[in-house]
């Protein structure tokens, strides 16, 4: 067994707050609880730079539902919370990820488990080797540990260690 991980990222203020309110309802819903949280790390934005620094962090979770039903809790969460503050069709307050659902190798149209970047993500494999380092990676056959010592440098020294206390310098 290998657990079951959530990936959650922000990067629209207040982000300390939308991760907080991301883990409550997480945490509140009926058939999910979450028993382990990696620390908060500030990231660089990957792919599209021209947007805010990232929180991350990793969780993994406890529950009863399929992991369809897990996405479809997940996009309810993104839901509830980007209405909250972001403008229409703007970015999203939040995105939980599914990294890994057990030893499930799922692909379909709209859910591939494992997250099919996570292996190349240090924002993803940073956290999760907090809660989870000699976890394999099903389909990979590498560790969580083994994943980040191949990734590269420059994507590593992007993802810092952040605490609540760093809101005072915002
Ligand atoms: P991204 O997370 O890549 O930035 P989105 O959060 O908008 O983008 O997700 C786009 C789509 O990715 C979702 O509609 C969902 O169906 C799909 N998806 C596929 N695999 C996963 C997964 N493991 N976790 C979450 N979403 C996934
Ligand atoms: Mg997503």
């Amino acid at each position: 067994m290998t657990g079951i991980f959530i990936a959650l990222g922000t990067n629209i203020e207040p982000r300390y707050e939308h991760l907080q309110e991301a883990l409550r309802l997480l945490d509140h819903h009926n058939d999910i609880s979450v028993e382990a949280r990696s620390p908060i790390y500030e990231t660089e934005p990957v792919g599209y730079t021209d947007q805010a620094h990232f929180l991350n962090m990793v969780v993994r979770i406890e529950t009863s539902l399929e992991p369809l039903e897990l996405l479809t809790a997940c996009q309810g969460i993104e839901q509830q919370l980007g209405r909250k503050r972001s403008i229409r069709f703007g970015p999203r307050t939040i995105d939980l990820d599914i990294i890994m659902y057990q030893d499930a190798i799922i692909q379909t149209d709209v859910l591939t488990v494992p997250h099919p970047r996570m292996h190349e993500r240090a924002f993803v494999l940073v956290p999760l080797k907090q809660l989870a380092p000699d976890v394999s990676v099903p389909g990979l056959d590498k560790t969580v540990k083994n994943l980040l010592e191949v990734c590269s440098d420059h994507e590593k020294k992007d993802v810092i260690r952040w605490n609540k206390t760093d809101l005072a310098d915002a």
